[in-house]
């Protein structure tokens, strides 16, 4: 086993993270880019990543597909399955007839399906989403995983040659690091064909892959976790297709919130899977980081939230708090539920605070000699004169954001020099610590980290 796992990926979720990404992800393993992303700004996310990843600076990079976009899901609010791809549509003005509005696919995911082509643009045409029957036959598989592959290796270069003045980029971008070939979610109603055909796109996607590594994405419902028909498939079927490695993404599982029997198989499929290639965690937090003796290659998630992610996103959510990491205990809390702690865990000067909650470089430099500026990241303002209620100031999310990633870091580096049992032991060290804090201060939500020493340990 490498000693250097786990590597952490951070996904560019929109071109106004961008500055967190200049400044902080040569530091990690990987960027991961939503083709969805590259289509809706193909310019700015090319350049970016010729920035980071060409000549001296060599920063890996992946293409996640998003071929699931095109297939069916399950409507959040009343658990029915859904093929009308409404998901990836949004309301759009109509050019020419003041105040109409029709609801239309995004042009981001347009353009994916034209540049996909197959099955893709055929379900865009006819309004329904991609189904299981469209892949039945063997010769229809092997065009989507060519095309979704193809995508991958060249989708960069054409948007550089595509310009005049950035066509010398074109051959200075070097290849994505893996290949991800095409994936659905395993929607419920479906999930014997579905589940086929995740090992079957998977196995052509590696005969096609021209010997370049290739990964499958398992992506399926949380509660498949608990479903030991589905995970002893998984780790049998999986080996078969021949991929260097997976994805793991099972739909809404946090790992925070998790019962100890969905760690305890998340673990095990790990343990499986591993011995015949990388598994990550593709919305993972510190839980499957600490998985690295059970076999985990890493983990990937965005700059300031993503360690779980829904298939279909929640519409209509305004933007959400970003919400201070605190790193003893591996997850999120609001600044005013941490500044009740402080009396709890004796934190009266900066010093303290630097020793028992975070001593990164921002928090250093936002609290400097006043424990009270640790308000700071939690800073409101009402952001128009119209505005009824109080939201985070950008600036305040800002240092939330940074100060996640150099906590981020900073655990990835001490998980990879440890054994299972120091890990283990540094939970349990923390959960007695933050015990009485976490009872009384933070409405108990922090037992989770003695669930997760227990599933490590066992
Ligand atoms: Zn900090």
């Amino acid at each position: 086993m490498s000693v250097t796992k786990p590597d952490v990926h951070l996904r560019l979720g929109s071109h106004a993270e961008k500055e967190y990404f200049e400044k902080m992800v040569k530091r990690f393993d990987g960027i991961t880019v939503g083709a969805n992303l590259l289509e809706a700004t193909p310019g700015a996310t090319a350049s970016l990543l010729v920035k980071l990843c060409a000549g001296g600076n060599r920063l890996r990079y992946q293409i996640d597909p998003m071929t699931y976009a095109f297939g069916g899901y399950v409507d959040p609010g009343s658990g029915r399955p859904r093929d009308d791809l409404d998901w990836i549509k949004s309301d759009q003005k109509v050019k020419g007839q003041k105040g109409k509005v029709v609801r239309a696919i995004k042009s981001s995911y347009l353009k994916l399906s034209a540049a996909l082509g197959t099955v893709f643009a055929a379900a865009i045409r006819r309004g329904l989403a991609v189904q299981p029957d469209d892949l039945s036959s063997g010769t229809t598989r092997t065009l989507v995983c060519e095309s979704v592959l193809e995508y991958q290796r060249n989708r960069i270069k054409s948007v550089f040659l595509g310009d005049s003045e950035y066509k010398d980029f074109a051959d200075e971008m070097p290849q994505p690091e893996v290949l991800w070939a095409p994936y659905f979610y395993i929607e419920p109603s479906r999930r014997g064909e579905w589940t086929e055909l995740t090992w079957l796109l998977a196995a052509e996607s590696v005969s096609k892959g021209s010997g370049q590594p290739v990964y499958a994405v398992l992506c399926a419902p949380r509660g498949y976790l608990l479903d030991p028909a589905f995970l002893s498939e998984a780790a049998a079927r999986l080996p078969e297709t021949g991929v260097s490695g997976v994805w793991l993404w099972f739909s809404q599982f946090d790992e925070r919130d998790a019962s100890e029997a969905e760690l305890v198989n998340f673990k095990k499929l790990v343990s499986s899977l591993c011995s015949s290639m990388a598994v990550y965690n593709l919305h993972g937090g510190y839980f499957s980081m600490a998985l690295c003796e059970s076999g985990i290659s890493g983990i990937a998630h965005g700059i300031g939230y993503g360690e779980q992610k829904d298939v279909v996103p929640v519409i209509g959510q305004s933007t959400p708090t970003v919400r201070y990491y605190l790193p003893a205990l591996h997850a999120r809390f609001g600044v005013p539920d941490i500044e009740r702690t402080f009396t709890s865990m004796g934190v009266k000067t900066p010093a303290d605070f630097f020793e028992k909650i975070c001593g990164c470089v921002l928090c250093r430099g936002v609290i400097a000699s006043s424990l009270s500026n640790f308000a700071e990241f939690g800073e409101r303002h009402l952001s128009t004169p119209l505005s009824k209620r109080a939201a985070q100031t950008p600036a305040a999310a800002k240092r939330c954001r940074f100060h996640f990633l150099l906590s981020r870091l900073r655990e990835r580096d001490w998980i990879r020099g440890k054994s299972k049992d120091q890990i283990v032991a540094d939970l349990q060290t923390s959960a007695e610590d933050w015990e009485g804090a976490s009872i009384r201060d933070l409405s108990g939500q922090a037992t989770q980290i003695a669930r997760w020493a227990r599933v490590i340990q066992a």
